[in-house]
């Protein structure tokens, strides 16, 4: 069985010590996440690709508490799904991110936050899927 990511360009690598892959506009350096074509900001289509910090703050989140809709969803149902947090994690001065959080629990806005990769379903190949999340440091 293989571990592919979730999505191509997401992430550095595979390792412990990946880091999400942004996009730095070189006019007027806004950070995105993920890359993009273009720049929100102003006019330039020059974004370069820029790695993110793996560690940032909690900005804001809530809970799901029952499996989403599949697709998109893939994850566990019934029984073996675990609610999880979902919401945004402030990386540094470069930009605010949208991300899974690996707990629903002992949440508190401000805490210290680390990426983490994790497996989130196996697909028809057998391969292990990876997504990228937040955990709180402790
Ligand atoms: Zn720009």
């Amino acid at each position: 069985m293989a571990r592919i990511p979730i999505a191509e360009g997401l992430f550095t690598s595979m390792s412990d010590d990946a880091r999400l892959i942004g996009g730095r506009c070189t006019a007027c350096e806004i950070v995105t996440f993920p890359i993009q074509g273009s720049c929100p900001r102003c006019p330039s289509t020059d974004m370069t690709e820029h790695p993110l910090p793996r560690h940032g703050r909690l900005w804001a989140w809530t809970t799901q508490e029952f499996p989403p809709p599949s697709p998109p969803y893939l994850g566990p149902k019934g029984d073996a799904f675990v609610p999880y947090g979902v919401g945004y994690v402030q990386l540094g001065d470069d930009v605010r991110i949208e991300t899974r959080i690996t707990t629903a629990e002992g949440l508190k806005i401000g805490m210290e936050m680390e990426l983490v990769l994790v497996p989130s379903w196996t697909d028809k190949d057998g391969n292990e899927v990876i997504a990228f999340a937040f955990r709180p440091v402790v």
